[in-house]
C-alpha cells in the first residue's frame, strides 16, 4: 500500500516535517540515509559542535544532541525510520514511487524532500580529520565563530564570496585577526561586502592563494599557504580554519524529476509555499533555500512543508 508521505532526509527541516505529519496522522516514513563519507543522517549540524542560536536552548545544544532530540520527537509520535537514501523517484504517475539506495521501491502519495546542501571542502585528510573532531576548522563560520577557543585568536576564511566576506565580518567581532584566503586577485563578493571587510583594520586578505594542508593534531595550528603565481609555499599560524567556498544541494537523484535552478537547488515557485513544480511533491530547509540556511529556517520550512502536504492530501481524499 501507497505511503501518505516519505520525508526524505533527516535534518532539522526533515525531523520537523515528520513530528507535523505524525500529529497529522499521516504516519509519515522517514528516509534518513544511509551516510557516507560527506554525508550523515542528520545533516550539517552532525558536523556542528555548539548550537547557540536555535531557539529554546538557553545554554546552547551540540548539533548532534539536538538531531538527536528531533528525531526522538518525531518516533514519539510514531514517525517511522528507515536507513535508505532516496535514489530516484518516479513522478510520471501517481502514486510517486521512490526506489532507495537499498533497492526497495516505496509508492507515497506525498513526498517532502528535505536532502539539505552539503558545504564544500577543500577535501584534504587534515582539514576532513580536524573538522570532524572540533579540532577548529568548520564550514560555518555563524555556527561555530563564537566558541571560547576562537576568541582573540588569529582566524582564516578561505574564499571571495559573499559568505566568505559575512563570515570573516562576523569573525572579527571575536578573533584578533582574520586573514581571508582567495585563490585569485579580485573577490567575486559583492562590493558593498567587500568593502566592509576590506575596510576592516582586522583583516588582510591574501590574494592568489589557496590552502594546500591544514597543520596541528588536536587543534589546528597553521596552514600551509601555496601562492599560485610564484608557488612558494608558507605556513600561517591560526587557531581557526573556515572553509567559505559554496554549499552544493543534495538533489542529484531529483534531476529530471522537479524543477531545479542553475545551482541544483529545488525551486518552490511560488514563493512562501513549499510546493515543488511536481504536484504532491513539497521541500523543505537547505535544499530549497541557498540564502537563509540556519537550522532554525529549515525547521519552520519543515513544518510548513507539512502542512502543505497535508492540506494536498486531504483536497485528494487521503487522509
Ligand atoms: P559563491 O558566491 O559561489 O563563492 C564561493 C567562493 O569560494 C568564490 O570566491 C570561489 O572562488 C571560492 N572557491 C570555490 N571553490 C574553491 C576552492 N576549491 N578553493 C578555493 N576557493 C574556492 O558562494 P557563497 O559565497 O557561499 O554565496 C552563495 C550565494 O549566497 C551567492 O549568491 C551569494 O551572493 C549569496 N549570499 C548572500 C549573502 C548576503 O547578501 N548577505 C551572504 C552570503 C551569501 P572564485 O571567486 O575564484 O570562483
Amino acid at each position: 500500500m501507497a505511503e501518505k508521505v516519505v520525508i526524505i532526509g533527516s535534518g532539522p527541516a526533515g525531523w520537523t516535517a515528520a513530528i507535523y505529519a505524525a500529529r497529522a496522522n499521516l504516519d509519515p516514513l522517514v528516509l534518513e540515509g544511509e551516510g557516507s563519507q560527506t554525508m550523515i543522517p542528520g545533516g550539517q549540524l552532525m558536523y556542528t559542535t555548539e548550537v547557540e542560536n536555535y531557539p529554546g536552548f538557553p545554554e546552547g545544544v551540540t548539533g548532534p544532541e539536538l538531531m538527536e532530540n528531533l528525531r526522538k520527537q518525531a518516533v514519539r509520535f510514531d514517525a517511522r525510520v528507515k536507513g535508505d537514501d532516496a535514489a530516484t523517484i518516479d513522478a510520471s504517475a501517481r502514486p510517486f514511487r521512490i526506489s532507495t539506495s537499498r533497492k526497495e521501491t516505496i509508492e507515497a502519495h506525498a513526498v517532502i524532500v528535505a536532502t539539505g546542501a552539503r558545504a564544500n571542502w577543500l577535501g584534504q585528510e587534515n582539514e576532513q580529520r580536524l573538522a570532524r573532531t572540533g579540532g577548529g576548522v568548520s564550514a560555518c563560520a555563524v555556527c561555530d565563530g563564537a566558541l571560547p577557543i576562537f576568541r582573540n585568536k588569529e582566524l582564516v576564511v578561505v574564499g571571495g564570496g559573499d559568505s566568505a566576506m559575512e563570515e570573516t565580518d562576523y569573525l572579527t567581532k571575536f578573533a584578533s585577526k582574520v586573514y581571508v584566503i582567495h585563490r585569485r586577485d579580485e573577490l567575486r563578493a559583492s562590493k558593498i561586502m567587500q568593502q566592509r571587510v576590506l575596510e576592516n583594520p582586522k583583516v588582510e586578505v591574501v590574494w592568489n592563494s589557496v590552502v594546500v594542508d591544514v597543520l596541528g593534531d588536536e587543534r589546528i595550528t597553521a596552514v600551509r599557504l601555496k601562492d599560485v603565481k610564484t608557488d612558494a609555499e608558507r605556513d600561517l599560524p591560526c587557531a581557526g580554519l573556515f572553509l567559505a567556498i559554496g554549499h552544493t544541494p543534495n538533489t542529484e537523484f531529483l534531476k529530471g524529476t522537479v524543477e531545479l535552478d542553475k545551482k541544483g537547488y529545488v525551486v518552490c515557485p511560488d514563493g512562501f509555499r513549499m510546493r515543488t513544480s511536481v504536484e504532491g511533491i513539497f521541500a523543505a530547509g537547505d535544499v530549497m533555500d541557498s540564502y537563509y540556511r540556519q537550522a532554525i529556517t529549515a525547521a519552520g520550512t519543515g513544518c510548513m512543508a507539512a502542512l502543505d502536504a497535508e492540506r494536498w492530501l486531504a483536497a485528494q481524499g487521503v487522509h
